[in-house]
């Protein structure tokens, strides 16, 4: 089921590049990019949360637009 209130987001300074996100994205949301993660294209994201689930680092994740202002 897809969220749509959540946005993606990337704590790149959490990100040790591992690449796991990447591999795990059904989408091809992910790319890499001097070691870090970076959204390549988020038109094709489907909010599954597979990237936050495997990511070992907490270092991408779906989070609420509503109560979470930055
Ligand atoms: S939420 Fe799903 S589709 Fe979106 S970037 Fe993460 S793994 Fe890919
Ligand atoms: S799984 Fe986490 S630490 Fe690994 S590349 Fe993706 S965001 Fe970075």
């Amino acid at each position: 089921m897809s969220r749509n209130n959540v946005d993606l987001r990337i704590k790149e300074e959490l990100c040790k590049g591992c690449r796991i996100c990447v591999e795990f994205c059904p989408k091809k949301v992910l790319i890499m990019k001097n070691e870090k993660v970076k959204i390549d294209d988020i038109e094709k994201c489907i909010k599954c949360g597979l990237c936050e689930l495997r990511c070992p680092d907490y270092a991408i994740y779906l989070g609420g637009n509503d109560n979470e202002k930055q």
